[in-house]
Formats: C-alpha cells, sequence, structure tokens
C-alpha cells in the first residue's frame, strides 16, 4: 500500500502527528483528530502516543499523550467522553452530563462501540489499533457521531446503524452526511479464515467483492470496502466518504496494529467534537 498517498491530512506538531479529515475541516464545525503513535511520551510497546489505559503502560503517561493530542487538536482534556468498546453494534447518545467519563471520571457507558452527540463542546473518543474508525458529521442537522468497526461491527453493519440512528433521533438525511473511514487494517494484511469470510458473503450477498481469495484456505476481506458500501447503501453519496487508505499493519512504525504487533502495542484515538 502506498502510505503517502490518503485521504486523510496529515497534521504535524513538533514530533507529533495526527490525521484529520478534509471534507469535516472545511465545515468549520468540529475540531477532530486520528492520532498515530508518534509524538508521545510512552515507552516499550506502546512507545511513544499510546492512549489505552488498559495497555503496558502508566496511567500518568497515558494522561499526558492526552494533553499532548488534545491541546493540538484543541479540545479541552475535560470533555472527552470515552467509547468501551465490545466489538458489538450499540451506539450511545451522550451529553454534557457525560464528560470526563473514561478519563476522569469512572463510566458508566459500558458496551458501546458507537458515540453521537448534538452537543457541543462533547468530545467523543473511541479506540483502535487495526480496527476501522468511522467518523460521522451531519452539517445541516450539526450532530457527530463516532463508531468503532472492527470485523465483527462491519459485519454487523454499525456504521449504517449509526447513520440510521442519526436519522432517527435528530433527522440526518442520508444525502448530507459527511464520513471518514480512518487508518485501520487494510485488506493486503486481513487474512482470515473461512468462517470469518463467511460471515462477510452472508453479511453482503450484493457484494462480492469485499471477499477474496488467499493462500490455501485463507481469504482476505475489504474492511473498508465493507464500511463504505454499507453507507453507500444507505444513500450517502459516495463523494460524501472520504477513506484514509492507510493501513495500520503495514505502517507499524506510524500506528499501533494488534496484529502487526501480535497483540503487544498501544492504543490509537478518534477525538470528534462540535465546536
Ligand atoms: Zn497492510
Amino acid at each position: 500500500m502506498n502510505n503517502n498517498k490518503s485521504g486523510f491530512a496529515l497534521q504535524q506538531n513538533g514530533d507529533l502527528q495526527y490525521y484529520t479529515i478534509p471534507s469535516f475541516e472545511q465545515t468549520g464545525l468540529v475540531k477532530h483528530g486520528f492520532s498515530t503513535r508518534l509524538g508521545g511520551v510512552s515507552t516499550g510497546e506502546c512507545s511513544t502516543l499510546n492512549l489505552g489505559f488498559k495497555k503496558k503502560d502508566s496511567r500518568e503517561a497515558v494522561l499526558e499523550n492526552f494533553k499532548i493530542l488534545t491541546c493540538a487538536i484543541g479540545v479541552d482534556p475535560h470533555d472527552l467522553v470515552f467509547s468501551d468498546q465490545v466489538h458489538k453494534d450499540g451506539i450511545a447518545i451522550v451529553g454534557v452530563e457525560d464528560r470526563e467519563k473514561g478519563i476522569f471520571k469512572e463510566s458508566d457507558i459500558c458496551e458501546f462501540d458507537g458515540l453521537m452527540t448534538n452537543e457541543p463542546r462533547v468530545a467523543l473518543v473511541t479506540f483502535y489499533a487495526d480496527c476501522v474508525p468511522l467518523f460521522f458529521l451531519d452539517p445541516v442537522q450539526k450532530v457527530i457521531a463516532l463508531s468503532h468497526s472492527g470485523w465483527r461491527g462491519t459485519a454487523a453493519r454499525i456504521g449504517a446503524k449509526t447513520i440510521q440512528k442519526m436519522h432517527e433521533r435528530y433527522g440526518t438525511r442520508m444525502e448530507d452526511c459527511l464520513v471518514g473511514i480512518g487508518p485501520s487494517i487494510g485488506s493486503c494484511c486481513f487474512e482470515v479464515d473461512l468462517s470469518v469470510a463467511e460471515a462477510f458473503q452472508n453479511a453482503f450477498p450484493q457484494h462480492p467483492e469485499i471477499v477474496t481469495d488467499g493462500k490455501r484456505d485463507k481469504y482476505y476481506v475489504d474492511l473498508w470496502q465493507a464500511n463504505r458500501l454499507q453507507l453507500k447503501d444507505m444513500g450517502v453519496p459516495g463523494e460524501n466518504i472520504t477513506i484514509a487508505g492507510q493501513c495500520t499493519c503495514c505502517h507499524r512504525d506510524v500506528f499501533f496494529s494488534h496484529r502487526g504487533d501480535k497483540g503487544h502495542t498501544g492504543s490509537l484515538a478518534g477525538i470528534l467534537m462540535l465546536r
């Protein structure tokens, strides 16, 4: 994969590198970013910008990393709201009363892979190391969502369910919605067994191109296309969907990769907030 040609835009601030979505930036409505592993203070397998408290890292280092990243993005760490992801398709609606949950306060937002709000200064945070980050912005109704779409979430169509919930709850029209599909494991590296390949063939019978044959009994699944196509099928125009196109597993120097680092790795994060 060519890492230089990304649909997302690289932002650099000293040693810190993170990505933004040009179409989101152009609205002027949000502060947002997707982290890399570069520019933080963590050491060892979490080197250097680990954002996961459950990793082999100190709480102090993770808090410092959040400070570095949120300062660059322009978000107050006290406005952050964390998800608690379980590879399912639940989406929680959150608001100002949920700020600090997961970072400075104990969280009661349990078993949700997606977060959604229409309130300003509520910074949604979801975590990654190969799974697919889905950023949503409805610039008309001013609603945002951020969903963690691993292979299970992708097959369960959490992306389509997120935009459906934006429609039901806030009146979002599919044609207005902007979507960013962030850095995550590409089809180049997402080799799977028959059971996973079949899960995708069953979930997307109209899109057989999502699964390709690999060596012997192995297959490759294209999670970026599986997410893009389920959103297009919902009515989101293709030109509204930006794919970063960067494989986290191919670029372990830049990103944490669960598969690439054989489980010994840190956490990346997506952050999205209405101004
Ligand atoms: Zn790859």
